[in-house]
């Protein structure tokens, strides 16, 4: 059995989505996974995800999973499943308004930062909360909110990492209770890498986001 279908048969147990992160990987090895009937792919670069997108089958729901820059939505609004990393009210307009443009609702997460690295992306969690607000109060009919995302430290304390999801899972909680209670869309907590994705279930994540276990080590320099 492959490390792909392990996890698959793991996470099919447990009702977890799995996000196959093919990044920096060619579309060969994407197709390798097709074949097997993976469906779900994230990419983190807007380049690369519109070469791949236009070279594999329709039927992919391509996620994007990193940082987004609002003049880039343009590229990925077409055809994108599922934004990951929304952290601002600017981005959120744009992915509004491009939507809008080709007839479809585009779902989206708020990226939370938790993570003690400054390089992180997200809104902090105490602005999570006025943050969802000031989207409601927007109304915006071609984005979806479908949940929270976030990455836990770069560490082997697995103690910490842990922590860091519950702080995730919390946030998503609140937010879910205060705002979108009655919204059944609003269901996604993606959060688990190779690295911690079995902590992240632990403390209730939905979606886990796994890259190198699955394609093997990244060359960012081919
Ligand atoms: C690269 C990446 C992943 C996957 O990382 P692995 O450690 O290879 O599983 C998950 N989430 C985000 C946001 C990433 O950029």
């Amino acid at each position: 059995m492959t490390e792909y279908e392990k996890i698959k048969g793991e996470l099919g147990k447990q009702q977890v989505d799995l996000v196959a992160v093919s990044k920096t990987f060619p579309t060969d090895r994407i197709k390798e996974l097709y074949q097997k009937g993976q469906r779900t792919f994230g990419e983190n670069k807007v380049q690369e995800l519109t070469v791949k997108q236009s070279q594999l089958p329709e039927d992919i729901k391509w996620h994007f999973i990193g940082h987004l820059q609002k003049n880039k939505v343009k590229y990925i609004s077409s055809f994108i499943g599922l934004i990951h990393s929304v952290d601002s009210i600017g981005l959120a307009k744009e992915i509004d308004k491009r939507a809008g443009q080709n007839n479809r609702i585009i779902d989206i997460l708020l990226q939370i930062k938790v993570a003690e690295e400054d390089s992180k992306y997200g809104i902090s969690p105490e602005d999570l909360d006025p943050f969802v607000k000031q989207l409601k109060d927007l109304s915006l009919t071609h984005v979806r909110v479908c949940g929270i995302m976030g990455m836990g430290t770069f560490t082997s304390d697995e103690k910490k990492t842990r922590e860091e999801f519950k702080e995730i899972r919390a946030a998503f909680q609140t937010i879910k209770s205060a705002h979108f209670s009655d919204d059944d869309a609003f269901s996604t907590v993606s959060m688990g890498m190779s690295g911690d994705y079995k902590i992240a279930i632990e403390e209730g994540s939905t979606m886990v986001r796994i890259g190198s276990l699955i394609f093997g080590h990244r060359n960012y320099n081919k």
